[in-house]
C-alpha cells in the first residue's frame, strides 16, 4: 500500500502498476512508476515499511522521510 500524504489517499501497490501503465500509455505520465504521486507529485509512502502502528499517524506529517 503507498500512500500521499498530501491527498490523504492510499492506492494498492497491485493497483498502482496497473494505473502506471494506463498513464503512461494515455498521457506519458510515469510519476507513479518513480513511486510519486500522479496528482501533486509528493512523493509516497509505503505503507507496509512503516513500524505496526504507523498507518494510524499516517496524515501527521511524512513517517518515512526521503531516501
Ligand atoms: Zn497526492
Amino acid at each position: 500500500m503507498y500512500y500521499c500524504p498530501k491527498c490523504d489517499r492510499a492506492i494498492a501497490k497491485d493497483r498502482v502498476v496497473e494505473a502506471d501503465r494506463e498513464l503512461r500509455e494515455r498521457f506519458d505520465i510515469d510519476k507513479l512508476s518513480k513511486r510519486r504521486c500522479p496528482v501533486c507529485d509528493t512523493e509516497y509512502i509505503d505503507l507496509d515499511k512503516v513500524p505496526d502502528g504507523g498507518r494510524k499517524h499516517v496524515g501527521k506529517g511524512r513517517q518515512t522521510g526521503s531516501p
